[in-house]
């Protein structure tokens, strides 16, 4: 939109409006011609805070963490659970700082160790967002350990946190969109929406009420299992 002002009243707009030329939605700017000063009108479309689109990259962290004695369980390997709990924390670091909100932990899925970790190794969590809901996030995690005398490192497990975005009422908020820029970004986009979908099967599964069920027909469905079923 373009209006026309005689300078003296231009100018005027200018010192009582000073705030109206910083508005988000709206930018102006003077233009002079043929002797007359146009306030030149732009709406520019804001990008508040659910509009938002962060590349993968702006969610990306590696934490590296040493192994300490008292990580280990009775066997002497680290404990299961205190990898779980670093897990924890990485999947929080790299869903608030690509939501810029608080969050958190709504579900876990793929948590396999595949090789034992040792006291005294280096573990590394890397770790990226992978798929984004309305309010909630997937969070990749892939672990490695490194011995770093010998030099050898393992993959010892992959895994992926359902992380929920929350206000600062602790509201469900909306996330980010996910700005995806290759082949693997677009192949683990598609598997983290396999996974929301799985999860909401096993979410469902683990409600189902068996109670509706007579005796017989339990006790016919495990037939095959290794229990005895004594009453
Ligand atoms: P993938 O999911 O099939 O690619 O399996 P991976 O075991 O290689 O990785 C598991 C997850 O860890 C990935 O989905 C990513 O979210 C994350 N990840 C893997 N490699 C890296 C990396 O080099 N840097 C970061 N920041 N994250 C990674």
């Amino acid at each position: 939109m373009r209006k026309r002002l005689p300078f003296e009243t231009a100018s005027f707009f200018i010192l009582i409006n000073h705030d109206s030329f910083c508005t988000d939605r709206r930018t102006c700017r003077l233009s002079k011609r043929n002797g007359y000063l146009y306030l030149v009108y732009k709406t520019v479309k804001m990008t508040d805070a659910t509009d938002k689109i962060k590349r993968v990259e702006d969610s990306e962290i590696i934490i590296t963490e040493l192994m300490i004695p008292s990580y280990a369980n009775f066997g002497g390997k680290v404990h299961g659970g205190i990898l779980l709990s670093l897990m924890d924390k990485v999947a929080y670091v790299c869903a608030s700082k690509f939501s810029e909100m608080y969050c958190v932990t709504v579900a876990v899925e793929g948590v396999e160790f595949l090789a034992p970790v040792e006291v005294g190794e280096l573990v590394s969590f890397k770790a990226a967002v992978n798929f984004v809901g309305n309010t909630t996030m997937i969070v990749g995690i892939r672990v490695e350990s490194l011995d770093v005398t010998s030099g050898k490192t393992a993959h010892t497990n992959s895994c992926y946190f359902t992380m929920a975005a929350k206000d600062s009422n602790g509201q469900l908020a909306k996330v980010p969109a996910l700005l995806i820029q290759n082949d693997i970004q677009l192949r683990r986009f598609c598997e983290g929406r396999a996974i929301r979908d799985f999860s909401k099967q096993k979410r469902a599964l683990l409600k189902s009420d068996l109670s509706k069920y007579a005796f017989h027909e339990l006790k016919s469905m495990v037939s095959n299992e290794r229990c005895v079923v004594e009453y």
